[in-house]
């Protein structure tokens, strides 16, 4: 067993459950976009650049967040943000992971959905090939954008079913953009085969994971950290193993928690909840996988069989195939 906290973490094989495609650009990845596109006005000057990824509030991590979705208007360009998140993933010795994309938004912005298509799944071949790691999907539905938006998306997902296609979810801002709206397109979704892993309880309370849960049958939450306050929620969802993505870092960036320290987390461990750790937007709030682990570690004082086990949960909360999540749980083993 690797001598120190840091090493072990590093070693752990690992699995990301919670990560937005567009959010995932790396400034490497940026650099190059921006320099095929140089009218989109993102700087491409690695110094410019630094200074402009600099996370300094949430209103400009969206103006960030907005800039880099503006450089995608290729299928070249889908495969080069794909392979940047799979060569990230794997500095952090993740071999699986769920990637959230937003078809609605990049069709919006004038993207052909074939296109999109494309750069997505010779992205995936290339993860797979050249780093290693296998990637799924999750189409979601922005929610401020209302029903229309979960119609769409619903379309979109089921009349091209991608490869690696595994569920329907559901971001964008909670208050005031009730989950139930979305009801029926979860339906559909669930009867053709696809999972439900909507956002809820991030920047709302209990309630709205309630929602999640009944209206659109979620089968694990993104975020989901307001169920804290609900004992009843929290011996449902650990009864019924459905898990939080939990995504520390950015809950902290967003101010949802002061700080790592305030943070619900060891309450939702206490309660059995099945907790996960995720990135969210990794390079655009400063986050890496091997950080939220070492920081929740350190944070809570956790063990390392305890460490283990948040990634462990995280191989069995995925919508992997059950091969692949053997392998996985037995490369754990060999760890930890
Ligand atoms: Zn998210």
């Amino acid at each position: 067993m690797p001598e120190n906290l840091r090493a072990f973490v590093a070693a752990l094989p690992k699995v990301e459950l919670h990560v937005h495609l567009v959010g995932s650009a790396s400034m490497r990845t940026v650099t190059r976009l921006a320099r095929r596109h140089p009218d989109a006005g993102v700087p491409a000057d690695p110094a410019v650049l630094r200074r402009f990824y600099t996370f300094r509030d949430f209103d400009h991590f969206l103006t960030v967040y907005w800039a880099v979705q503006a450089l995608l208007r290729s299928a070249a360009d889908i495969h080069e943000l794909v392979v940047g998140l799979a060569r990230d993933l794997a500095a952090q010795n993740c071999r699986y992971a769920e990637v959230t994309v937003t078809p609605y938004n990049h069709l919006l912005d004038g993207l052909p959905g074939d296109d999109l298509l494309a750069g997505l799944a010779s992205g995936r071949a290339a993860a797979a090939a050249e780093h290693g790691v296998e990637l799924a999907w999750c189409f979601d539905i922005p929610g401020e954008k209302g029903p229309v938006a979960g119609r769409e998306t619903l379309v979109f997902a089921l009349r091209n079913r991608p490869e690696g296609l595994v569920s329907l979810g559901l971001g964008g801002p909670e208050v005031g953009v009730g989950r139930a709206q979305f009801a029926p397109f979860f339906t559909a979704a669930r009867e053709a085969g696809l999972h439900s892993v909507p956002h809820a309880g991030e920047t709302s309370g209990p309630a709205t994971v309630w929602s999640a849960v009944h209206d659109l049958g979620a089968e694990r939450i993104g975020h989901g950290t307001s169920s804290a306050a609900d004992p009843r929620l929290l011996a449902h969802l650990a009864e019924h193993r459905i898990a939080l993505e939990v995504c520390p870092t950015s809950n902290v960036r967003t101010r949802q928690v002061e700080s790592l320290a305030a943070h619900p987390i060891r309450r939702l461990l206490d309660h059995g909840v099945p907790v996960t750790l995720n990135t969210d937007d990794p390079p655009m709030f400063g986050a890496t996988l091997n950080g939220e682990y070492l920081a929740v570690a350190e944070t809570l004082g956790l063990r390392r069989a305890e460490v283990a086990q948040l990634a462990r949960n995280a191989v069995h909360a995925s919508f992997a195939e059950d091969t692949r999540k053997q392998a996985l749980l037995a490369q754990l083993g060999g760890v930890a």
